[in-house]
């Protein structure tokens, strides 16, 4: 293979990697291991802190300075353009995150180049790279070769690579005295209106809430409130991320009780997430095919309905617990 490959990360304010960043440097130097191909790794933003020497990259680029540690599509497109013509890739990879999509088309653009995003896979075949990603809503996957359009630029989701060991520092070498024009300035950062972080894509457990939290139970009242405490509580001890189905984050509009940190942003399905967690829980939710259909990645399936004949008794879980998801989720928070 005589690709030069662009791993494209870009660091936070404190200098540090993510999951998502340290799989991509995985996979890319795999790639180059596989195929001989040189690698450069860009980085925007910082110099990392972390030592990722075990990624065995030919060279190591930084764009760094203030203007440059934000998340802005002026700067960052600017910084990328200048990383890849300083390394002069043939083939661009980056991790799919927020910061990468908003600029990576652009970058493709500048670059008259063409872009894949969302690729869950990159190999070698027959000395020719093909890329994986999925359509339609994670049903069909399809296997992309690019052979006349250079450079080719692929963003790449998490959890579909092994990530790289940290090792030793590596020296960087700055790319510095870019030409900057923005009327943009960042003046602070907030979280999502989630308020607590409670959507962790990096976490090994998606604890999903389903409708039933907020439906009339046994004794005939609604328990909104000790639902919210149960599940937050749950959430920040296990270190879970948040997920919910359609009709709990629909049911605010509808006027009725909700659980005030559920947005549609936490939704899985269909027309929701598909989110990549090792092991996913189910609560008080029916396990509908739409709603299940964005559990395709999750490895280990369980759930808790008082229903023996809902969707996710019919092949849908590993495990299905028949019980009061209240009292399940009270003992299992005494013992966390
Ligand atoms: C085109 C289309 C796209 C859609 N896309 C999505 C999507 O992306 N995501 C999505 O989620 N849905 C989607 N839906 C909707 C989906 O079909 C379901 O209607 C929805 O997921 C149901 O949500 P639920 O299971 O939370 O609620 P419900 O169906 O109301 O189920 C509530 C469950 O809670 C259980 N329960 C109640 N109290 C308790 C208790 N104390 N302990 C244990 N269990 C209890 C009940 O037995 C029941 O099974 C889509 C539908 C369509 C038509």
């Amino acid at each position: 293979m005589s690709e030069k490959i662009l791993c494209l990360i870009t660091a936070n304010t404190e200098g540090s990697l993510d999951k998502a960043t340290l799989e991509c440097l995985g996979l890319a130097s795999k790639l180059k291991s596989d195929g001989s191909a040189e690698l450069v790794v860009g980085c925007i933003g910082k110099e990392p802190a972390e030592g990722i020497s075990n990624c065995g990259a030919d060279k190591y680029l930084v764009v760094s300075g203030e203007a440059f540690e934000a998340s802005r599509y002026s700067t960052d497109i600017v910084a990328a353009q200048a990383l890849l013509e300083s390394a002069g890739s043939t083939v661009v990879i980056a991790p799919s995150s927020s910061r990468i999509q908003r600029f990576i088309s652009g970058l493709a653009a500048r670059a008259n180049g063409a872009v894949d995003t969302h690729v869950t896979g990159i190999d070698t075949e027959d000395g020719r790279l093909t890329a994986t990603r999925w359509f339609y809503r994670q049903r069909i996957e399809s296997k992309i070769s690019r052979k006349e359009v250079r450079p080719w630029i692929m963003s790449v989701e998490s959890g579909c690579a092994a990530a790289i060991e940290l090792g030793d520092s590596v020296s960087w070498e700055a790319i510095s005295d870019l030409e900057i024009a923005t009327n943009t300035t960042v003046k602070t950062i907030e979280a999502t209106s989630g308020g607590d972080q409670t959507i962790r894509p990096d976490s090994d457990l998606l604890f999903v809430a389903g409708a039933g939290w907020t439906k009339k139970q046994a004794d005939n009242s609604v328990k909104a409130d000790k639902a919210a405490a149960l599940i937050l509580d749950f959430i920040n001890r296990r270190k879970a991320s948040l997920g919910s189905s359609k009709s709990m984050v629909d049911l605010g509009s509808e006027g009725q009780a909700v659980l005030p940190f559920l947005t549609h942003l936490h939704q899985i399905g269909q027309t929701g997430a598909t989110p990549r967690h090792l092991k996913g829980l189910a609560t008080c939710c029916h396990g509908e095919e739409p709603h299940a259909v964005g559990w395709r990645f999750i490895k280990e399936r369980r759930a808790i309905n008082m229903d023996a004949n809902c969707g996710w008794a019919h092949g849908k879980a590993d495990v299905l617990y028949v019980a009061d998801a209240f009292e399940v989720m009270e003992k299992v928070n005494e013992k966390l």
